[in-house]
């Protein structure tokens, strides 16, 4: 317990790394470091957004946590019957039982629909898989969990086609709902649709949120959204947190100098606002071969010598749960 605050997932140092393999035979030359020591944690009934550029790492780190990729290295603690368990080392028993607590809602909710099965054929069967041998019951919990997203219990006679984009991301979410989960993990959950229809999809999952105390991770790239949705940020760049601070704190005072351009391109509706926009030069280094030092040193406009060497440290820079992984706020301002 972090205060009032119950920690649900303690990420520790965790690596996902992909090998380059090259020549005839296949050797391996090296590795895409996708997520390279990530750590952090996320509370029970809070929002923890991930915001970062495409390629960053924000997806593979999701996928990780929820354990479809097995990580490098490092630790996902998880809060299950009343022990931290490492999810990394489950065995097949226990990761089926991580996986109806954890749920994932993916970005693309046309591929994630089989086109040639009808939604009720889709939806019945998670609940097989996970023991619910009594048809009246799946049917209940199948009628419950459609009506949840605002859709007619008929929908589930459809097929995918039959449906909009937002009709069928809300079908996923209510698919991800069906076993009861404690967390949902959402990659990109809006991204692919119409602005005007994602925010009828976002105040449902808030809704949802506060109706069944649901804990969000919540992955995108769009920095409005994650605002809107998040009690915590973390920003990642080339695989790594550069900062993570409350919602209000990181939109208010972010310090990361990433962290300030990629705020400072949101759009600001009003007219000569005076909001001048940072813009990043060059382009994100390969995770193949990651810069030494600081990873943003190549881009950042605030490079300093010690930042192509030193790699800074995640740190609270106020004492207030605001960390930032940046040579330009040393210790002693800390303390
Ligand atoms: Fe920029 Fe240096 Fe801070 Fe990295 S450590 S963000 S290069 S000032």
């Amino acid at each position: 317990m972090n205060g009032e605050k119950e920690v649900l997932f303690q990420v520790k140092n965790l690596k996902t790394y992909f090998p380059v393999k090259e020549g005839l035979l296949k050797k391996v030359t090296g590795n895409v470091k996708a997520v390279d020591g990530v750590s952090f944690e996320v509370y029970r009934g809070e929002t923890l957004g991930v915001v970062g550029e495409s390629g960053c790492g924000k997806s593979t780190m999701g996928k990780t946590v929820m354990r479809l990729l097995n990580p490098t290295d490092g630790e996902i603690l998880y809060r299950m019957g009343g022990e931290m368990k490492d999810v990394a080392k489950f065995n097949k028993k226990e990761l089926f039982d991580f996986r109806k607590e954890v749920q994932m809602v993916f970005q693309d909710p046309y591929s994630a629909l089989n086109p040639s099965k009808k939604i009720g054929e889709a939806f019945e069967e998670p609940l097989k898989i996970h023991g619910i041998k009594d048809q009246k019951k799946r049917q209940e919990i199948m009628d419950r969990v459609i009506q949840m997203v605002n859709l007619r219990k008929e929908y589930l006679l459809r097929y995918p086609h039959e449906f909009s984009g937002g009709q069928r991301q809300r079908l996923c979410i209510a698919r991800a709902l069906e076993v009861n989960p404690s967390v949902l993990i959402c990659d990109e959950p809006v991204s692919a649709l119409d602005v005007s229809i994602q925010a009828q999809v976002l105040n449902l999952m808030k809704k949802i949120q506060h109706e069944l105390k649901l804990t969000y991770i919540f992955i995108a790239h769009d920095l409005s959204v994650v605002q809107y949705m998040s009690d915590r940020i973390a920003v990642m760049y080339l695989g790594e947190i550069v900062e993570l601070a409350d919602s209000k704190s990181l939109y208010r005072e972010p310090l990361h100098p990433y962290t300030k351009a990629l705020l400072s391109a949101i759009p600001v509706p009003v007219i000569n606002s005076g909001k001048k926009r940072i813009v990043i030069e060059g382009d994100v280094p390969s995770p193949i071969n990651k810069p030494q030092g600081c990873p943003f040193h190549t881009r950042c406009p605030q490079c300093m010598q010690q930042c192509k060497t030193e790699k800074p440290v995640l740190l609270d820079r106020k004492g207030e749960g605001h960390f930032a992984a940046c040579h330009l706020y040393s210790r002693e301002e800390i303390l």
